[in-house]
């Protein structure tokens, strides 16, 4: 039984925020508390803040990075946006924007081990990590306009011991609900949204 086109969880939310490393912390906080609609594994929670954490990481080390402000002359912080929606059917989506320096080869940066750092403490993985973990991830960018990373995945709604109580009840509403099936949190955790183990 597929369960997901019955759950009302569309939800948009724009953030924006200073480009500086603590907010990469910020972002991985607000993304894990976005998906828990979802009811997501521990192990999902951990790739997607991963995985958004590494595009909010690139738009503050490399958009605006010491090029930006030698190339534009601001002395501001830039600013980046991260963009988040899941529609009715589960799809998370995901934009993390910047008006930073922008990429000239965006397909020579996403190959795992490139980077333009020169520092030795880079090491090229960023995007790779991204695509790892996310279905499908699409970069836009424009040299001194700034970078686009948008990122989508498709979630499994994991059903809580509350979910399969009311859909038992529901089901059945003659007869009394049978908890016994359901009465251990490993059974639980390993529910997937057929109701199967
Ligand atoms: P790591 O992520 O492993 O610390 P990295 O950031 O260099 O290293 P990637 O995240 O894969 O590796 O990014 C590859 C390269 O793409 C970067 O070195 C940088 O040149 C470029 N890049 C990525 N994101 C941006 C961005 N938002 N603006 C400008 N350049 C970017
Ligand atoms: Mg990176």
């Amino acid at each position: 039984m597929n369960n997901m086109k019955t759950l009302d969880i569309e939800n948009n939310i724009c953030i924006e925020f200073d480009a500086v490393s603590s907010n990469e912390a910020l972002a991985r906080v607000v993304i894990a508390s976005f998906i828990t609609v979802l009811n997501p594994t521990l192990d999902e929670i951990e790739d997607i803040k991963t995985a958004i954490s590494e595009a909010v990481t690139n738009a503050i080390v490399h958009g605006y990075g010491r090029d930006y402000f030698k190339l534009s002359g601001n002395k501001e912080k830039g600013k980046v946006t991260l963009k988040a929606s899941i529609d009715n059917d589960g799809l998370l989506s995901v934009d993390v924007c910047d008006c930073g320096v922008g990429i000239k080869d965006v397909e020579e940066a996403m190959k795992p081990s490139f980077t333009s750092d020169d520092t030795g403490e880079r090491s090229g993985m960023g995007f790779a990590f991204m695509q790892a973990f996310m279905d499908e991830v699409k970069v836009d960018s424009v040299p001194g306009r700034g970078t686009v990373v948008h990122m989508s995945k498709q979630m499994e709604y994991h059903r809580t011991k509350i979910d399969i109580l009311r859909t038992n009840t529901i089901r059945d509403n003659t007869s009394q609900t049978d908890t016994s099936r359901i009465d251990t949190s490993l059974q639980l955790a390993l529910w997937n949204s057929d109701g199967r183990i």
